[in-house]
């Protein structure tokens, strides 16, 4: 222990302060990593990986990054999952020996606030979580935007879906849990104490300044005040106490919303595509907005739909009148269009992280604010006037605040095209400090004093080649040649000699060089000491700053709603408390755009009281899921108040959508997908209600198909039968057997997917129209695949005499009632039933004629 260095205990200690972290310790101009953190950084990083010696024969592996590079190096990190603890040094000049040095913050994914380790248009959420019995409190923040709200409910499965919709960077969890592992991209623990009532208890009060939490709503709340409690410890633990933008709580239910679960958001492409992408992606075709703040609410709309009428009914107001005022539509996204995040500049602010840039841009954000009210005054009138005012919209005009206290204050106080650091003076308008001023002028006299001196020293001394110069060690000097040495007034003082002449000062030049180098020191303090006081007086309007970004921000959705809406052909959709839902017309917003060649077929739907079960039937790659899947689009984007893909649509308000697609039969993570389907199909039927949405693609496919049929039909006799249930429900199946069930159970009703014979080409028509399909035009989708011509004539006729010789493929039960045998499934012919588990498209022209000559074999002979 004897050979440890002084500064090496200083790494040591600080890095046990810091065990989970990687600790970039600063040396001179790098930051440094030692021991096991240098050999991750050095992986993670490319760096090289180079060693310092330890004592006798010891070495430590050591890796660095240069200090002024040193964010770029961090964002790779905490996007890889790490943690960071900058540990810098706190002084010019080491004390006793040491360079006192500390962490001055720690970087995690779910609290940075650096523009370049954030996406703009997304929240960078950070969550916590704990689990209590059956009961769950979570909270999530945003520091970057000064978002803070909290829930507590029942189930793990409601937190499933609620971490869904938030995606956080990050989750907050106690050390004793450990089943959460697979629900955020970076899960960090937490000693289980921060997460104990009384600590998070008394972490808000003291934040928040207040005696109780009923004005956040959640004083009797406990597991949501722990959740809340704990992400305000590690906020204030990462940032080093600077949480000034957390400035309110809000406390939450989510009942209030449409819940959605995992599977449904994924499968429905809501805000990315099944490949991961935003392109293809319900948000990538409605998302016209043209701020940051708009496109983060737009997603945060399209993540959480509601469930309130005249909440709704309000937004399509909004988009109503941006709708019907194209004009102006365009007028005010020119002028949102790139305005600066005042969101996020105003968070930066408050956390006094804000370089004079920011601040330069919070002024130009403010400087539209009068353009958008005069564009917004003008058309409101002649809305009024069209007998339809929008009260909303106008008391959202109101809360735009030009703040115009603010905006001068920044004009007055900071140069456009400010600088992005404080490394250079300038930082400060001239004019705007007196002391500033001051020592500006000084300086600049000092500077001119000097820069004079060369012609008057010329002068004085009759010296024609005598040069004034300034180097870092002697600083300025009077150079005089050898040859000229005798003409040297008296008062110079030799400093220097080099081959050919003599450098020389003066008292006078030391004075004014003094001067210089001090006014340089003494502005940069001034400046950074008047830009902190900037700062502050901006961030007492922080309240007026957030409003009005927040008003930005629902501007610009509700004109880049319209935008989508005039562009793509939606119209406004009515919204009622009826379990029903009426659509004419109705497209899928994302396939409609991806077609290039053909015409996106528009189709209806009706579901009443009386017809809530729809089966629908049809080919391979006629339609099915596309239909299934934009008629929960168009109601979910009712509910995110958008206007839809239909000629006209009626809402019924739906309390859920569930999704749910059958699997191939793959195995999957170890479980069968079956058994995958199987549970979420489990989970539907205990959470369903009559007010939900169910679209069922078929279920039943991931196993034989006895079974599958079975389940298939099982399940939607227990979705009829039960009184909770009778959701609307729209169930896709290549079971032509189902068809029978509308026979049996009044509320289900039979549709298929219209084709057209054209002699020997079948042509799908993408029209669903009611009846239940009669064939599966199995081998006509293997002639569309290019299955070679002899292949599918053959197929035709072994078919047929298939048909000659097994009893019809749509099977009715003669009578159902439960214990009683139901005569389901007829004496099955082998060769049917492999023909009708045959994945017609999967199969390659060679093995589906190796499978003809196979049958050929065994069935035929010869
Ligand atoms: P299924 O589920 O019946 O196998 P899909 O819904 O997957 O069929 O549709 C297959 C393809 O057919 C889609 O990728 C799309 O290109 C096209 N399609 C589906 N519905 C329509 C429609 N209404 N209008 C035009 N093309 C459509
Ligand atoms: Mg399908």
């Amino acid at each position: 222990m004897s050979h440890i260095t002084p500064s090496r205990q200083q790494y040591l200690d600080v890095k046990a302060q810091y065990p989970d972290a990687i600790v970039l310790f600063r040396l001179g101009d790098f930051y440094e990593t030692f021991d096991d953190d240098a050999q991750t950084a050095a992986r993670e990083l490319d760096l090289v990986l180079t060693s310092r010696p330890q004592g006798k024969n010891q070495r430590t592996p050591m890796a660095g990054v240069p200090y002024h590079a040193a964010e770029s190096y961090i964002a790779r990190l905490v996007a890889k999952g790490y943690k960071v603890a900058l540990c810098e040094q706190m002084s010019e000049t080491p004390i006793n020996g040491l360079m006192p040095r500390e962490v001055v913050r720690v970087f995690t994914a779910g609290t940075v606030i650096e523009p370049g380790m954030l996406d703009a248009a997304r929240h960078n959420y950070l969550a916590a979580a704990i689990v209590d019995g059956d009961r769950v409190g979570l909270a999530y923040a945003d520091i970057t935007t000064g978002v803070f709200a909290t829930t507590q409910f029942h189930g793990r499965r409601t937190l499933t879906e609620e971490l869904a919709r938030l995606h956080p960077a990050e989750l907050l969890v106690p050390d004793s849990e450990h089943t959460l592992q697979e629900q955020a991209r970076t899960v960090s623990h937490l000693p289980d104490w921060r997460f104990e009532e009384g600590n998070a208890r008394q972490i808000l009060l003291r934040h928040f300044g207040v005696a109780s939490l009923d004005a956040f709503g959640c004083e009797q709340k406990s597991l949501a005040t722990r959740a809340a409690g704990a992400i305000l410890y590690y906020l204030q633990e990462t940032q080093m106490g600077a949480v000034g933008q957390i400035q309110r709580l809000a406390t939450y239910s989510v009942e209030g919303y449409m819940a959605l679960d995992t599977a449904t958001r994924a499968n429905l492409e809501l805000t990315e595509s099944l490949g991961g992408e935003r392109k293809g992606s319900l948000l990538g075709v409605l998302d016209k907005t043209v701020t940051a703040m708009g496109a983060r609410l737009l997603r945060e709309r399209v993540s959480r739909p509601l469930l309130d009428i005249a909440q709704l009914n309000n937004r399509f107001d909004q988009v109503q009148f941006f709708y019907d005022n194209a004009l102006l539509r365009a007028d005010l996204r020119a002028t949102l269009k790139g305005l600066p995040d005042l969101e996020r500049l105003t968070n930066r602010i408050l956390s006094g992280k804000a370089n004079p840039r920011d601040v330069e841009n919070v002024k130009i954000a403010l400087q539209a604010i009068p353009v958008i009210r005069e564009q917004l005054a003008v058309s409101s009138e002649q809305f009024t006037s069209q007998q339809s005012p929008i009260s909303n919209l106008q008391s959202l005009i109101s809360t735009l605040d030009p703040c115009t206290e603010v905006a001068d204050l920044i004009n007055r106080a900071i140069p456009d095209d400010a600088p992005t650091n404080f490394n250079k003076m300038g930082v400060i308008r001239p004019g705007f400090s007196a002391e500033l001023d001051g020592v500006m002028n000084s300086s600049a006299n000092a500077r001119e004093w000097v820069a004079g001196l060369e012609p008057r020293e010329r002068e004085r001394t009759g010296i024609a080649s005598l040069k004034v110069g300034f180097n870092k060690v002697f600083g300025y000097y009077i150079e005089v040649t050898h040859a000229n040495t005798p003409a040297v007034p008296a008062d110079y003082i030799r400093k220097q000699t080099l081959t050919n002449a003599e450098r020389y000062i003066t008292p006078e030049l030391k004075e004014y060089e003094t001067l210089i180098l001090n006014a340089e020191e003494r502005i940069l303090e001034i400046e950074r000491r008047v830009f902190t006081e900037v700062c502050q007086q901006v961030a007492a309007y922080a309240p007026r700053l957030l409003q009005t970004a927040q008003a930005i921000a629902e501007l610009d959705v509700a004109a880049g709603l319209a935008e989508a809406a005039a562009n793509q052909g939606y119209s406004r959709p009515s919204l009622t408390n009826d379990n029903t839902l009426h659509v004419v017309n109705g497209r899928h917003p994302v396939v409609e755009q991806s077609l290039r060649l053909e015409r996106f077929v528009p189709n209806d739907v009706h579901m009443t009281e009386k017809e809530r079960i729809q089966i629908i039937t049809g080919p391979n790659m006629s339609g099915k899921s596309t239909y299934l899947r934009q008629t929960a689009l168009i109601v979910l984007m009712a509910q995110i108040g958008s206007f839809v893909p239909a000629d006209e649509a009626d809402v019924g308000l739906a309390d859920r959508i569930f999704t749910r697609i059958g699997a191939h039969d793959e195995l999957h993570a170890g479980r069968s997908t079956f058994m995958v389907e199987m549970v979420e199909t489990a989970e539907i039927l205990n959470h369903a209600s009559h007010r939900s949405l169910l679209i069922l693609d078929e279920i039943g496919r991931g196993t034989s198909t006895y079974d599958g049929l079975a389940i298939a039909w099982a399940i939607v006799e227990y979705l009829h039968n039960h009184p909770r249930l009778k959701p609307r429900t729209l169930f896709a199946t290549h079971y032509h057997e189902l068809v029978g069930l509308a026979d049996l159970l009044p509320l289900v009703a039979n549709y298929n997917v219209a084709v057209a014979e054209e002699g020997d080409k079948v042509l799908f028509l993408h029209h669903i129209v009611p009846g239940g399909a009669d064939r599966s035009y199995g081998i006509h989708v293997a002639q569309l695949a290019g299955l070679p011509k002899d292949v599918v004539n053959r197929a035709n006729e072994l078919l047929h005499e298939l048909e000659q010789h097994a009893p019809t493929t749509a099977v009715t039960p003669s009578r159902l009632s439960s214990g009683q045998q139901m005569a389901l499934f007829p004496e099955a012919s082998p060769l049917l039933e492999e023909l009708a588990e045959l994945d017609v498209n999967s199969m390659s022209p060679l093995e589906a004629i190796n499978k003809l000559y196979e049958w050929k074999r065994r069935y035929v002979g010869g």
